[in-house]
């Protein structure tokens, strides 16, 4: 490895030893996991700079610490490139993470006991949306609407009646495992039905609505939130966007509300990822995202796996293996992995098993479509994976797919520079 690592290498060897493994691991694999990406060298600079020295408690031009000339400059560049890329009114670029975003959003608006409406966590929802074990569901009465098992799709009727019965202050639009395109105007219209506040987490979906591949959630709802480390391809962080008559709320909600300084470094790398954002190159990206999801769900539904809701729009996929005797999503999961393949099991739509076994695979197409690769890489992919999941005990076939991995990875190099040396 080459002179970013120098320091880290004498300093700490067990540390460097481990990064230089992953280095490698996320090079000579397939990432197909449908949240991770691969930041630019801007991006991954910027994460590594002296702002992380800097505490900056406050926004721009009102920190409670001085010595805040630089960063100010930054934090106004993420803010205003936030603004313009998704045509927001006011955007808060300190969250740390797409977990905090939400929880910041809840604190503002909401007090203890009332009720939010979110998406099953088992049908696609987050953590963050109501799930008991998340401060989101300790704090607050949730009721949560899943997806047509049918089909998989999102049933708005049913939705709008069951926010009249229950009556939310407040309801979350978005998923983490839903491969169709939301209609936020008709979340909008239930919201304003029943009195309710409309938060959309876009975490999953924001490269692909700053690239209006999808609709974009800004108009039709009161905050949006998001990570920036999914499509968006910034560093692994968290943002909100809202109209202005919220921004006073959400500010003071993230900070002193739930967090102390905010990452500069890594509000730095967001700005350079928010600046990527709006060339031509990252929207054809964002198209080849999609592309390539569309063929890799092509190659599979040809050999005959079925797919939640028959398809895809978006980024991802959702495999479900239940017509496919005992095998769960866990094993089929390791299966892949050992091949080189790295996908997450996943819950599907009337699941039956448990959320460490599961019935489907979730597998996106982000990260692999930033080294470069396109349709015809897809449904060689997509042919690895059905081989594997039809011959789960062959040994010999893992292998063989190990070395057509490994040989498609040397051809899509990840970070070569920094791997010079090993
Ligand atoms: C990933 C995700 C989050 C959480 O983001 P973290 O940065 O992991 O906290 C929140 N909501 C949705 C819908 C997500 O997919």
């Amino acid at each position: 490895m080459s002179k970013p690592y120098m320091h880290l290498r004498r300093t700490d060897p067990e540390v460097y030893r481990a990064v230089a493994g992953e280095l490698r691991r996320q090079g000579d694999q397939l990432e197909l996991i449908a949240s991770e990406n691969f930041v630019s060298r801007a991006v991954l600079d910027a994460a590594g700079t002296v702002l992380t020295n800097k505490y900056a408690e406050g926004l721009p031009g009102r920190r409670y610490y001085g010595g805040c000339e630089f960063v100010d400059g930054v934090e106004e560049l993420a803010r205003s490139r936030a603004r313009e890329l998704y045509g927001a009114e006011h955007a808060n670029v300190q969250p740390h993470s797409g977990a905090q975003a939400n929880m910041a959003t809840y604190l503002a608006f909401l007090r203890p006991g009332d009720r939010i409406l979110g998406m099953k966590l088992s049908h696609g929802g987050h953590l963050t949306h109501g799930s008991p074990v998340n401060a989101s569901g300790i704090l607050y009465s949730v009721g949560s609407y899943g997806v047509r098992e049918e089909d998989g799709r999102v049933d708005y009727d049913r939705i709008r009646d069951q926010a009249k019965r229950e009556r939310p202050a407040l309801i979350v639009a978005g998923a983490s495992a839903y491969p169709r395109i939301l209609d936020f105007g008709a979340f909008g219209e239930i919201a304003r039905d029943v009195g309710a506040l409309l938060m959309v987490d876009m975490a999953h979906i924001a490269g692909l609505v700053a690239a209006e591949l999808h609709p974009s959630p800004v108009h039709d709802s009161d905050v949006v939130t998001t990570t920036t480390h999914k499509t968006l391809r910034g560093p692994r962080s968290g943002m909100i966007l809202c109209r202005e008559e919220h921004a006073k709320a959400i500010d003071k909600a993230v900070f002193p509300g739930m967090q102390g300084g905010p990452l500069m470094h890594i509000i730095a790398a967001k700005a350079v990822a928010l600046k990527e954002a709006f060339t031509p190159e990252f929207r054809a990206y964002q198209r080849q995202i999609v592309r390539n999801a569309a063929a890799l769900g092509a190659e599979l539904m040809d050999r005959g796996f079925r797919l939640v809701s028959g398809g895809t729009d978006n980024h991802l996929i959702l495999v479900d293996l239940r017509d496919r005797g005992d095998l769960t999503g866990r094993d089929a999961e390791r299966a892949l992995e050992a091949a080189g393949i790295t996908v997450n099991m996943n819950t599907v739509p009337g699941e039956t098993r448990s959320p460490f076994v599961t019935s489907g695979l979730r597998i996106g197409t982000p990260a692999l479509t930033t080294r470069g690769m396109r349709e015809a890489e897809m449904r060689l992919i997509g042919s690895w994976i059905a081989d594997i999941l039809e011959e789960m005990d062959s040994e010999p076939l893992r292998a063989r797919v190990r070395e057509h991995v490994r040989e498609l990875c040397r051809s899509f190099p990840l970070y070569p520079e920094l791997r010079e040396e090993d």
